[in-house]
């Protein structure tokens, strides 16, 4: 970043958590902005401020509901050496309901808990739905992108970026600020990484990100906005180049083991790797080989890093068939009726109505994907051997023998179907979407 861009672009003290709201007391949807959840990633902040001063000194007519600003992780934030992601703990690792209510005292679930506060303050003021987006920059060279979880409302929210959406992000990581908004506020919520840390186009993308969700959202159509000098989502549409709009699927994730891990030079996001053949990264001296095929995202390329702290994940591109055979398929709810009763190793949860509970050795033949095309998320599962097609074709058969074998047991006994089986640590355990669950709700009256 040059001196100039440095200093127009200097964040200065972050005092209050609220960083400012805009609410000219119209009905209607309000969009909260999360901005430095990460303290080494203040660009969501500055474009947070551009967009209501903006609003302030042109008071567009159209706008309705309500803006408001909140800032993440304060302590990190107003750190001097202003290149801390977090104090003890990564903030956006800590908002689960088990830590946020437990006493620990580290700094970072202090500033947990004051987040979750700050963003209940902005549910209760809400006169309409909430839409929470929290923004971010990474370490490594990236367009800007969406993670956000697959639900029917929040892809709605979604098609108005022309960026790349990646989906299950929450599944591998617990305690996500966004996820947090979603299951235990009801709130749509997505993650968007504007760009690179220090690259001044990402205060520039992340400021378009927040114009575009304000019409996304439903509370000032582009074309109403203070005179914008050009349409926000061109700025995106540039920015994503030849992703804009494309779909991943995010299928596993890499944990880091050692504090040697170092991704391997000229790897980047969005990279294609192939499974038992790409070198992704070096660790111990020894090299980490891809488990799957897919396109490389998030390759951790922070100065600090910790064991345990994501390495790097890979996703699978998804067509627009995927997307709309899961839409179809999830609102049905026969379809959800039907799931624990005719696929083997599958079944209800007990105590849980609605969630599936899935035994690990038929999981690996599903793999992850099923559950996600069905609208599921796995909030308990494994990592699945990469396993070849014709084993997991094998698999899948003596799998389904098996579960024949067992009824045919069953009815030799003249046995009811009984209690169900009890819950075993390695299973697989797969709920409906949050979101999709309400919408059903609101639909059925
Ligand atoms: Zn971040």
């Amino acid at each position: 970043m040059d001196e100039a861009v440095a200093d127009e672009h200097r964040l200065g003290v972050v005092e209050d958590r609220v960083l400012g709201a805009y609410d000219p007391g119209h009905d209607g949807p309000t969009l909260v902005i999360i901005g430095g959840v990460h303290g080494n990633e203040p660009a969501g902040i500055i474009a947070f401020r551009t967009v209501l001063a903006r609003l302030l000194a042109h008071r567009p007519e159209a706008f309705r509901g309500r803006l408001v600003g909140i800032a993440g992780n304060l302590g990190a934030l107003n750190d001097p050496d202003r290149r801390t992601r977090y104090l003890d703990a990564d903030l956006n690792r800590l908002m689960t309901p088990e830590l946020l209510e437990s006493d620990a005292d580290l700094a970072d679930l202090h500033e947990a808990r004051a987040l979750d506060a700050a963003l209940r303050d902005a549910r209760d003021r809400a006169r309409g739905p909430m839409v929470v987006i929290d923004l971010h920059t990474v370490s490594s060279p990236s367009p800007p992108f969406v993670a956000m979880s697959d639900s029917l409302p929040s892809r709605a929210v979604a098609r108005h970026f022309p960026l790349p959406v990646f989906l299950a992000f929450e599944e591998h990581l617990a305690g996500l600020v966004a996820d947090h908004a979603t299951t235990e506020l009801g709130a749509v919520s997505m993650i968007i990484e504007g760009g690179q840390h220090d690259d001044p186009t990402s205060v520039e993308v992340l400021e378009a990100v927040i114009w575009t969700a304000l019409h996304g959202a439903g509370s000032l159509p582009i074309g109403e906005g203070p005179d914008l000098r050009t349409d926000p989502r061109e700025v995106l549409a540039r920015a994503a180049g030849d992703r804009a709009r494309r779909v991943y699927d995010i299928r596993h994730r890499y944990a880091i083991r050692t504090d040697d891990f170092a991704i391997e030079p000229g790897r980047g996001a969005f990279d294609r790797v192939k499974r038992g053949k790409t070198v992704v990264a070096r660790e111990g001296g020894e090299p980490v080989i891809a488990l799957m095929s897919g396109r490389l995202f998030m390759p951790n390329r922070q100065p600090v890093r910790r064991v345990g702290d994501d390495g790097y994940f890979i996703a699978v591109e998804v067509g627009r068939a995927w997307l709309r055979v899961s839409a179809w398929l999830r609102k049905r709810a026969w379809v959800h009726r039907a799931l624990p009763r005719v696929l083997p190793g599958v079944r209800e949860r007990a105590g849980h109505p609605g969630e599936l509970v899935i035994a690990p050795e038929i999981a690996a033949v599903y793999r992850r994907q099923l559950f996600h095309l069905l609208g599921y998320r796995l909030v308990r599962s494994s990592p699945v051997p990469g396993w070849s097609r014709p084993r997991r074709i094998w698999r899948g058969a003596a799998a389904v023998l098996g579960s024949i074998a067992s009824i045919v047991r069953g009815v030799g006994r003249g046995g009811e179907r009984g209690a169900l089986p009890e819950e075993r640590p390695e299973d697989w355990v797969a709920a409906r979407r949050t979101l999709d669950v309400l919408a059903d709700r609101d639909r059925a009256g």
